[in-house]
C-alpha cells in the first residue's frame, strides 16, 4: 500500500524532472516510512542527500503532496545498513577494493591516511560488461565518435595525444554511456594503462567527500597517476569548488599528457554553470556530436540485443518482422530499445511462447511515442499557399475566379481539408463565406490532379513540409 505509493510518487517525480536527472540523483531513495504528516525517505550517501536536499527539496515534497495532501515533511536519511558500525566521519558508502587495485593501485603508496578513507572517492563507477566495442553498433550518426573513441582506446602508454581532451555529446540514450565504458574496457583490458570512468557524480562525491576526511591532496595525486580520465554525464558537474578541482585536475591531465575523455548531454558551449577557463578548455579539444539513431542503426541495435540475449537464452528469437516493426516505431533512443527486447524476452520467457508481431505491438506499446502531429491552422496554410504562388491572403478569399487564384485557392482548401479536421463548412467559411460544395469540388479536383500532374504533386508535398517545419 505504502510502497504502491511511493511507486506512483517516484513515478511523478521522473517525469517531472525527466529521466536522466532521476536516475542520477533519485534510483536509490528509498521510502522508510510515514508517519502523520512526514515521510522518511533515504538514500545510500551523504553527497545523495545534501544534494537532493539543496536541490530537490520542495519537488520531492510536492510530488507526495499529490498522492498524500496530508504530507508536510520529507525527512532524509542517510541509510546505514551497509556498514551500521561507520563513524560520522567516515565516508558513508560501502567500499569496493578489489576496483580500486584495479584502477589506481599507487593510491596506497600516496595516500596519507588511511587507505580505506579514499578508496570510493577513485574507485571508479561500475562498468557494465555489455557496454564495450564489440556491442557497439555503427551508423551515420556515430561513425565520427566511435572511430575517435576507438583510437583514444588503442593508444599506448607515452603515445602522442592525438585531441585531448574528446568530448562527446548527444542526447539522452544516443549510447554515449555505452561507448565511454567500451573505451574503458578496453583500455584496461591490455593492464598496460589505467584507465578510469567516473560520473561527473562519482567525481564530486568522490571530492567532496576526500575534502571532509582532508585527503584532497591524495585524491589529487591519485587521479593524476590515471592514464586515461573518463568523465560521464559532465552536465552534471555543479558547485564552484567542484569546478575549480575539476578545472585543475583537466589542466593537469591534460598537461601531463593523459587523455581525457567526457560526455555530456550537450556541447561545452552549452554548459552554463561552467565558468569560461573550463568551457574553452574543453572546446579545445576534439568536440563530437552523435545524432539520433536511424533507422538502420535501431535495427542494428536490435539485433545485437538479441544476440546478446541469445547467449543465457537459446530458444529466444524475435522474427524479423517484429524487429523492423520495433526499428521503425521505437525512434526515440536506445534505452527504449533494450527495454522492448528485454520485455519481449520476460514476455516469452514467462508464457513459454515464440514471439510474435502481435506480441510485440502489446508488449512495447507505451514504448513508442508517435510524433505528434503538429497542429496546422488554416491560417497557415493560406500564407504559405499565398507565398508559394505569388498572390495574396485577400486575393485566396476574394471571389475573383482568374486561373492564377483559382488553383491556389483549390490547393489552400484541399490542404486545408487533408491537414486539419476543419470539417467542409468550416472550411468554406474561413475562405470568404463559401458554400461546402465548393470546398468539396476543390478537394476532389486537387485529389484527381495530384495523381496525374508531377508537378503540382510535387508543388503540394513541398507546402505540406513547410507547414510541418514551420
Ligand atoms: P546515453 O549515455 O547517451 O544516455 P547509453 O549509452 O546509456 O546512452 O545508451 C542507451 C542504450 O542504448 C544502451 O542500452 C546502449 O547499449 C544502447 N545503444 C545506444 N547506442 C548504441 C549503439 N550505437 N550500439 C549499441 N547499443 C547502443
Ligand atoms: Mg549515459
Amino acid at each position: 500500500m505504502e510502497q504502491d505509493r511511493w511507486s506512483r510518487v517516484k513515478g511523478r517525480l521522473r517525469s517531472s524532472v525527466g529521466e536522466d536527472v532521476y536516475t542520477s540523483w533519485f534510483a536509490r531513495m528509498d521510502l522508510e516510512g510515514v508517519q502523520d504528516e512526514s515521510v522518511r525517505l533515504s538514500v545510500p550517501t551523504r553527497f545523495l542527500k545534501s544534494w537532493i536536499q539543496a536541490h530537490y527539496a520542495e519537488r520531492v515534497l510536492s510530488c507526495w503532496q499529490a498522492e498524500m495532501p496530508e504530507v508536510h515533511r520529507i525527512d532524509l536519511t542517510v541509510r546505514t545498513a551497509l556498514r551500521p558500525a561507520a563513524p560520522a566521519k567516515e565516508m558513508p558508502a560501502p567500499v569496493d577494493t578489489r576496483r580500486v587495485e584495479r584502477a589506481a593501485p599507487e593510491l596506497r603508496a600516496t595516500a596519507t591516511t588511511p587507505v580505506s578513507v579514499n578508496h570510493d572517492a577513485l574507485g571508479g563507477s561500475p562498468l557494465d560488461p555489455r557496454l564495450t566495442f564489440a556491442s557497439f553498433v555503427i551508423g551515420r550518426s556515430n561513425t565520427l565518435a566511435h572511430a575517435a573513441a576507438r583510437q583514444v582506446a588503442e593508444g599506448r602508454r607515452g603515445d602522442p595525444v592525438m585531441f585531448n581532451p574528446l568530448y562527446i555529446h548527444a542526447g539522452v540514450g544516443l549510447g554515449k554511456t555505452h561507448l565511454l565504458q567500451a573505451v574503458t574496457w578496453a583500455g584496461n583490458s591490455g593492464n598496460e594503462r589505467k584507465v578510469l570512468y567516473l560520473t561527473a557524480e562519482k567525481f564530486m562525491y568522490g571530492f567532496v567527500a576526500a575534502l571532509k576526511t582532508q585527503t584532497a591532496l591524495a585524491f589529487k595525486e591519485a587521479l593524476r597517476g590515471i592514464d586515461v580520465l573518463v568523465i560521464d554525464d559532465l552536465q552534471f558537474l555543479q558547485g564552484k569548488s567542484t569546478q575549480a578541482e575539476f578545472c585543475h585536475t583537466l589542466n593537469a591531465l591534460i598537461d601531463a599528457g593523459r587523455q581525457v575523455v567526457i560526455a555530456a548531454d550537450r556541447p561545452p558551449s552549452d554548459l552554463e554553470s561552467l565558468d569560461d577557463r573550463v568551457r574553452s578548455r574543453l572546446a579545445g579539444g576534439l568536440v563530437v556530436e552523435m545524432g539520433s539513431l536511424g533507422e538502420e542503426l535501431r535495427l542494428g541495435i536490435l539485433k545485437s540485443r538479441v544476440a546478446a540475449a541469445r547467449a543465457h537464452h537459446a530458444s529466444f528469437s524475435v522474427p524479423d518482422p517484429v524487429l523492423d516493426y520495433l526499428a521503425r516505431t521505437i525512434t526515440h533512443n536506445g534505452r527504449d530499445l533494450e527495454g522492448a527486447i528485454n520485455r519481449l524476452l520476460a514476455h516469452s520467457k514467462l508464457n513459454a511462447q515464440p514471439v510474435t508481431l502481435e506480441m510485440a505491438e502489446r508488449e512495447v506499446r507505451d514504448l513508442i511515442r508517435p510524433q505528434e502531429p503538429k497542429r496546422i491552422k488554416i491560417e497557415d496554410i493560406q500564407r504559405v499557399v499565398a507565398r508559394q504562388y505569388n498572390v495574396s491572403r485577400s486575393d485566396l478569399l476574394s471571389s475573383r475566379r482568374t486561373a492564377n487564384v483559382v488553383r491556389p485557392r483549390q490547393v489552400a482548401m484541399y490542404l486545408a481539408k487533408t491537414m486539419t479536421l476543419r470539417s467542409l463548412p468550416e472550411i468554406g467559411r474561413r475562405f470568404g463565406g463559401r458554400d461546402h460544395t465548393t470546398v468539396l469540388h476543390a478537394v476532389r479536383k486537387i485529389e484527381a490532379l495530384v495523381g496525374k500532374d508531377t508537378t503540382l504533386s510535387e508543388e503540394v508535398d513541398a507546402l505540406k513540409r513547410q507547414l510541418q517545419q514551420e
